[in-house]
């Protein structure tokens, strides 16, 4: 099959697990659109954007490459559901709180650190400022990590629920496996996935 045609195959098995997902799963959203990235110039495979309520798959490097398993895709595109379906995104006390945290005060808060740790030496505490500025930075990054890594873990677990742990854990290995403001690394995702008691 050439790569063409096994993308063309995939998308379609991306609408069908679409579909089915969310035909089980009962969210107040309405249905997503899904939209197929013709270019990897992010690197990244699979998001939800909740704003357009909008799931986005790429197909270079990914749906078209026959050494991705199916479960893999399926895993990719089902923890996007999660994220569609996740029962804190909607409009909550908690979810208001967490999305004002995760895209507001974190990145602000991160803004403000790096422009003390660049702009020291144009004030007259130096060194200091430059201290104050990483401990506010890495405050930032931790204010991101505690809203978002959560909803990561969530959103893993509804993968999983629906194609197995180990078809999860081999999507999450697969990717990017460290750490970040906005993911949580290879390690600690697949310990919440051994962690989570299988339903
Ligand atoms: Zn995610």
């Amino acid at each position: 099959m050439t790569p063409d045609s096994l993308a063309v195959e995939r998308q379609r098995f991306v609408l069908t697990t679409v579909a089915d997902a969310i035909h089980t799963t009962a969210s107040p959203r309405r249905a997503p659109s899904v939209a197929f990235e013709q270019t990897s110039t992010t690197g990244v495979r699979g998001n939800y954007d909740g704003r357009h309520n909008r799931v986005r798959i790429r197909v270079p490097g990914f749906l078209d490459d026959p050494t991705v398993a199916d479960d893999t895709i399926r895993a990719a595109v089902l923890h996007e559901i999660g994220h569609w379906a996740d029962r804190w995104d909607r409009p909550s006390a908690y979810g208001i709180a967490t999305g004002g945290l995760m895209s507001i005060v974190g990145p602000i808060v991160c803004a403000v650190g790096i422009a003390l740790v660049f702009g020291a030496d144009r004030v007259a505490l130096g060194g200091q400022t430059v201290l104050a500025g990483l401990a506010i930075g890495l405050l930032g990054a931790v204010i991101i990590a505690a809203c978002s890594w959560p909803a990561e873990y969530r959103a893993d677990a509804f993968a999983a629920d629906r194609v197995g742990a180990p078809a999860v854990r081999t999507m999450v290995a697969t990717r990017r496996t460290r750490d970040s403001f906005t993911h949580p690394g290879l390690a600690r995702r697949t310990a919440r996935l051994t962690r989570t008691p299988a339903t």
